[in-house]
Formats: C-alpha cells, structure tokens, sequence
C-alpha cells in the first residue's frame, strides 16, 4: 500500500500515479514492489479522513475504472475535465470543417463531413499531443499526455487517438476502458495500448 505525498489518497503498490489527483507515485513514495512490510500507519495527516481502499482495490486486486471511479473523487474530475476536453477539442475542429463544407457543398456531399471531421480531429490530437503534450482542450482543462515509457512519440499519439475518427468507435472504447480491468484508471483502453497515459499540468 502506498499513500499519495500530494492528497494523502491510498494506492495499490501497482499504481505510478495516484488514482485520485494524478501525481505520480513512485518517486515520492519509494516503496518497493516486492516489500510486503505492512504500513499500517499512515504518517500523513490529510490520511486521517481518507476512507479504506474497497476490497477490488486491494493491492494484488484487479478493479474495473467503475471501481476506481466509485472510490476516488479526484478521479471523477479527472474524467469530467477528458470529456470537457474533447467536447473543446471538438468544436475547434469540427467549425473550421463545417465552414469548408459548407462553401465546398458543390462539390464533395455532406456524407463525408462526419468521416472528413473525424481523420481531422485524430491527425489534429495525435500532432498536437506528439508536439506540445496535449490538444488545446486538455490544455484549457489542464491535462497533458505523457509515455510511461519516456519520451512522447508519434506512434503512440497516433495509436492513443485513433478511436477519434468515428465518434460511435470513441463512445464504444469509453465502454470497453470502464469494464476492462487496469491499474492505471487515467488510461483510456488505447492508452494501455500506446503506453500513454494523462496526469494534470503542473504550474
Ligand atoms: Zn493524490
């Protein structure tokens, strides 16, 4: 077990960041992975109001992010500021889309707006992530992407952003990332794939 340095919420030892407020957990807390020496006491004192972990969340526990959602409410804004995110990012791309289509209209129909929007929006998140860290709808809400495994490349923005094309296959993966099992709850399913994952901008 493993108290977050920042909010003081309890982490499975399997957890880089913490699963209420996003900082990450590793550095700060030291704990090896194969200790089994038992904190019982937790020498934080914002621990004190802090509810104990359910028993999914458990460490060697394997939890849904329902179950994670259901405990942490730092990670309940979390998601509140992705969707506030996409929906800004949305707009952003689908206006400018919408305003060529409508002087294009002669030329290519309306039924390739949804499909010319969606390729934009996937090429417009996975530059902007590879390039500055976030769309500017996570920069507005405060969000960045970063690799779990070092630097922040194209592949990976392009993996983590391509349910974006079609917004059913975006909604279906939303449903997939809440049942699928993880320990790392900022992780949409294809964050798991890209080895990505989101945390908060810091000052
Ligand atoms: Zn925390």
């Amino acid at each position: 077990m493993q108290y977050c340095s920042k909010c003081g919420a309890q982490n499975a030892d399997e957890a880089n960041y913490c699963n209420n407020c996003a900082a990450p957990l590793k550095a700060a807390a030291q704990v090896p992975s194969q200790s089994s020496a038992p904190q019982q006491e937790p020498n934080h004192q914002q621990t004190a109001s802090q509810p104990t972990l359910p028993p999914q969340l458990q460490p060697g526990q394997k939890a849904s992010l329902l179950d994670y959602l259901s405990h942490y409410q730092g990670l309940q804004v979390h998601w509140a500021k992705r969707f506030v995110g996409i929906v800004l990012d949305s707009i952003f791309v689908v206006a400018p889309v919408f305003v060529i289509f409508a002087f294009m209209d002669w030329w290519m129909g309306w039924c390739w707006f949804t499909v010319v929007a969606g390729v934009v929006l996937f090429l417009y998140s996975a530059f902007l992530e590879e390039f500055m860290g976030a769309t500017i709808g996570k920069a507005i809400v405060g969000l960045k992407v970063i690799s779990i495994e070092g630097k922040l490349e194209l592949p990976s923005t392009l993996i983590r952003n391509v349910t974006k094309i079609l917004a059913p296959l975006l909604f279906l993966e939303f449903l997939v990332t809440l049942v699928v099992q993880t320990t790392d709850a900022h992780q949409r399913y294809t964050d798991r794939l890209a080895k990505t994952t989101v945390v908060e901008k810091r000052p």
